[in-house]
């Protein structure tokens, strides 16, 4: 199991490789610009399929995975979701602190009567 890219019909705008949490969606630049699913990191989430805007990514059931390289996909898909969360709460902790930094600003300015 695994997905594949219609390269005719994609439109090269990388949402599929962001979103994908084994990182095994490649974007190539030598002879034509275009993105490829690595199938043996590919651990059949679907993410990538429900954030194609032009709906060419079909699933690929022809594909047998090697069950170690299965466990190595899922593993980094693991480590990926654990390195997602520190961001969103690092960025939500600087989105805190700048609110109290605006509010404490505020307070310190002496409203004239
Ligand atoms: S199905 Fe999941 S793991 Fe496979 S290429 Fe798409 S996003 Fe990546
Ligand atoms: S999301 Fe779809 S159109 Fe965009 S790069 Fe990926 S396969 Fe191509």
């Amino acid at each position: 199991m695994t997905y594949r890219i219609e390269l005719d019909g994609c439109i090269n705008c990388s949402w599929c490789r962001r979103t994908c949490p084994t990182e095994t969606i490649s974007f190539f630049l030598t002879r034509h610009r275009t993105h490829v699913i690595e199938p043996s990191g590919c651990i059949d989430c679907g993410i990538c399929v429900n954030v194609c805007p032009v709906n060419v990514i079909t699933y690929d059931p022809t594909y047998e995975h090697n069950p170690t390289e299965l466990e190595a996909a899922k593993e980094h898909a693991r480590q990926w979701a654990r390195r997602q969360r520190q961001v969103k709460l690092q960025r939500r902790a600087r989105a805190e602190a700048a609110v109290k930094k605006v509010a404490a600003g505020r307070s310190a300015v002496a409203v004239p009567a």
